[in-house]
């Protein structure tokens, strides 16, 4: 299956997603907390590469609580596609945009008075109510307020507004080390614990990522929020799940030179062939998000074979010397990111080549290269 007909795909650089893996590594993932966890799948960052429209049935269909997504313009594209779905933001929605939310059903992460009373206000408008879940700073000073009895008193106001659904709270760990987790974990729960003692009720108390869900049960509470362990990113330390890389990115070889020893390659002619080589072009580069720094490190698979770049890597293509590959031909595949299985890439030793984490590298692949979902 895939989400374009074959005649669609205008491009040989393509994003494959396994949503089969997908499928099974959010099967792992609900086993691992149970029925009692919900699982909110973390689809920002247009699914961190994978393509949250195309990816957004497959989560839903193994049992996510929410899709979670930064910005409501990465909310308003999926519910433009899918009006029924569960859709939360996690980042800060300016206030001129928080009628918006409401009237598009999306559940919004808020942190103050003014914001709630202009999501209780848009009521009147839309006639549809706000949810929202309160977000605490516990030491990341990102988005949210410390722990404070102005900000206890705050929150209990908002929650007594009418039109209101505070359904949750929730922080977000540092992960600077085990003692500083436990104490922003303190720090939340005690909060969370004045709060109801005040009259507060809150549906889900969050405030686990993929690392955290993995390596501390402790802090799954009602609900996680996982996105790289979904994608088959194993990220975590003391914890394990076999999940499993459900991502890679391929192309063909656009055409095949051959370069003399001594003659150089691409611009400033970076790399010069110790010998006579056979260069093969192929149609990807920086602006699909490949690091450009993986020039003299980064490598593509031709049947079955190593083929290292050289040169410096250019916006929309690359070179990579093919002269030890038997039988190379143009039109062959060359997989950028695989699983590893066949020699490839994958998105773990492309990060630590390019000096980066994983998310990044997934993440910044842009909408440019077509994705190809199968099953
Ligand atoms: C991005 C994000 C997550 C998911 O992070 P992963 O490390 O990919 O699991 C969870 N919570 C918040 C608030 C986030 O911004």
């Amino acid at each position: 299956m895939t989400d374009k007909k074959d005649d669609q795909i205008l491009r040989d650089t393509i994003v494959k997603v396994d949503l089969g893996k997908l499928k099974h590594n959010m099967k792992l993932i609900e086993d691992m907390v149970g029925p009692t966890t919900a699982v909110m799948a973390v689809v920002k960052a247009n699914g961190y590469g994978l393509g949250a429209v195309g990816i957004a049935p497959a989560l839903m269909e193994s049992g996510a609580s929410y899709l979670a997504v930064a910005t409501l313009s990465e909310a308003v594209e999926l519910r433009q596609n899918y009006p029924g779905y569960p859709l939360f933001i996690l980042g800060h929605t300016p206030d001129r945009l928080l009628p918006v939310v409401v009237e598009q059903n999306i559940t919004q992460t808020i942190f103050s008075m003014e914001q709630a009373k202009i999501m209780d206000d848009a009521y009147a408008k839309s006639g549809k109510t706000a949810k929202v879940h309160i977000k605490v700073d516990t030491g990341f000073h990102r988005l949210g307020k410390m722990p404070s009895p102005e900000y206890a008193e705050e929150i209990c106001q908002i929650c007594a507004l009418e039109h209101l659904d505070v359904e949750g709270i929730f922080t977000h760990l540092a992960l600077v080390n085990d003692e500083e987790d436990e104490k922003q974990y303190d720090l939340f729960m005690n909060f969370v614990e004045k709060l109801e003692s005040m009259g507060c009720s809150f549906k889900y108390k969050h405030m686990a990522d993929s690392i955290a869900c993995v390596d501390f049960p402790k802090y799954r509470l009602d609900m996680i929020r996982p996105g790289a362990l979904i994608y088959g990113m194993r990220g975590f330390h003391k914890g394990f799940l076999p999940v499993e890389q459900a991502i890679s990115f391929s192309t063909r070889i656009s055409q095949l030179h051959q370069v003399k020893a001594g003659e150089g390659v691409s611009y400033d002619y970076m790399w010069k062939a110790p010998k006579d080589s056979v260069i093969a072009t192929l149609p990807f580069g920086y602006a699909d998000g490949y690091p450009r720094n993986l020039r003299d490190k980064g490598y593509v698979i031709i049947r079955g074979e190593k083929a290292p770049l050289v040169g410096v890597l250019c916006m929309d293509q690359c070179m990579a010397d093919v002269t030890d590959i038997p039988g190379v031909s143009e039109g062959d595949e060359a997989v950028i990111y695989g699983d590893g299985s066949d020699g490839s890439m994958t998105i773990e030793e492309a990060s630590k080549l390019a000096g980066t984490n994983k998310n990044d590298v997934i993440a910044r692949i842009p909408a440019r290269p077509p994705r190809v979902y199968t099953e």
